[in-house]
């Protein structure tokens, strides 16, 4: 089986970045994309979102971004993401889960259930979507109405005559309740008391952002998510639903679930048909595990205190869309980085064969 310059794991933003700058640099590669169409994560998000929900998409390398209407994120931006691979013939297959990656002697080894593959370095741009987190709370089996997460969230009619608990003290958690205020009985709890941001959203603040998920990723922490160190801001969609005070109303977490409510230690107690878990999601690193990049504290560590993309355990490794780089602009950079990266160790090994 013949050895690639690299694989690219993942077909979002992160990955297409990346494939388009390797192209550029002359690195063989392919990507390797489980989802059946174009698209990333954008292909499964909820049919309600729409390009003016969203904060904004940031135009992939060498294109124009896509276009800022009413249309649905979930169709929008994977006819972007599919126009963008044809136009620059990049070397996407799918669909390939890839279910792990060994190293044999020094060779990568990505193992998928469409094949496998031999490399010398690789990339992985798996995003986080595949990984949707619920916390555990006690009785959480014996509730006996609907728990969905945002991954599953079916548009607001579904949730109409029902008194709905939402769950999380991020952006999602904000447009749902946006959202369903309006239309039925809302509850919000988070975990924290929300950071609201009072002044308009600036480069600076951005910046100061992902500074903060840098110095966990280069301290090997888990990283948290970029925009649940923002600050959270309402939009125009959600001025009805904090005239009407749901907002206002945010509790603290509750200490356990009961079959028809929850109930918190002060022994207070919340009847609710559904609970909307907007809980966020965890990296979708699982099939790294056999490589060992991760520190003791859990996360991966990161060059460049944690604004590099190389994982300090194995230069061999780039993470992209991971921790700082979990938006679209950051996974845009993160691919030219992670690009640059791959062509770096490929020339120091190569300088050693001479
Ligand atoms: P993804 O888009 O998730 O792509 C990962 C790809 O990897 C998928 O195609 C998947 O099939 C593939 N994959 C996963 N596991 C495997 C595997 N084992 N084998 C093979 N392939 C695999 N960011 C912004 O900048 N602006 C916004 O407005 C914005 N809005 C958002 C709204 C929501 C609701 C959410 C959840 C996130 C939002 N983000 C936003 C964040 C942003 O979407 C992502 O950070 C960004 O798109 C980076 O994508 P990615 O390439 O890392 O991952």
């Amino acid at each position: 089986m013949s050895e690639l310059s690299s694989v690219v794991i993942g077909a979002g933003q992160a990955g297409l970045s990346t494939s388009y700058h390797l192209s550029r640099l002359g690195i063989d590669h392919i990507v390797l994309d489980a989802d059946d169409a174009p698209g990333g994560a954008w292909q499964h998000r909820w049919d309600a979102l729409t390009m003016t929900d969203v904060h904004g998409v940031a135009e992939l390398p060498g294109s124009q971004p896509p276009p800022r209407t009413h249309a649905r994120a979930n169709l929008a931006v994977p006819a972007y993401f599919a126009e963008y691979e044809r136009a620059h013939d990049l070397p996407v297959r799918r669909p390939v889960r890839v279910r792990r990656v060994t190293d044999d002697a020094g060779t990568l080894v990505v193992h998928a259930d469409a094949g496998t593959w031999r490399t010398r370095t690789l990339v992985n741009a798996t995003g986080t979507w595949s990984r949707p987190f619920i916390p555990h709370y006690p009785g959480a089996e014996s509730f006996v109405g609907e728990q969905i997460h945002t991954v599953d969230y079916p548009g607001p009619e579904h949730f109409v005559g029902m008194r709905t608990l939402v769950v999380g003290g991020g952006a999602s958690a904000v447009q749902f309740l946006g959202a369903l205020a309006p239309i039925t009985d809302t509850l919000w709890v988070t975990r924290r008391e929300p950071v609201w941001r009072t002044s308009r959203f600036t480069p600076e603040a951005g910046a100061a952002a992902v500074a903060l998920v840098e110095q966990r990723v280069a301290r090997g922490l888990p990283p948290e998510s970029v925009v649940s160190v923002t600050g959270l801001m309402l939009r125009e969609q959600e001025q009805e639903a904090a005239r009407l005070g749901a907002y206002d109303a945010r509790r603290p977490m509750f200490e356990r679930i009961e079959p028809h409510g929850v109930r918190w230690p002060d022994g207070s107690y919340e009847p609710v048909d559904v609970i909307l878990w907007a809980t966020g999601f965890r990296p979708a690193i699982g099939h790294l595990a056999p490589l060992h990049l991760r520190t003791p504290a859990g996360g991966i560590q990161l060059d460049r205190n944690g604004r590099g993309t190389t994982a300090v355990a194995d230069e061999r490794v780039q993470l992209v869309g991971y921790g700082p780089s979990a938006s679209t602009i950051g996974a845009n950079r993160a691919g030219r980085t992670a690009a640059a990266g791959v062509r770096r160790y490929l020339r120091s090994q190569d300088a050693i064969r001479v």
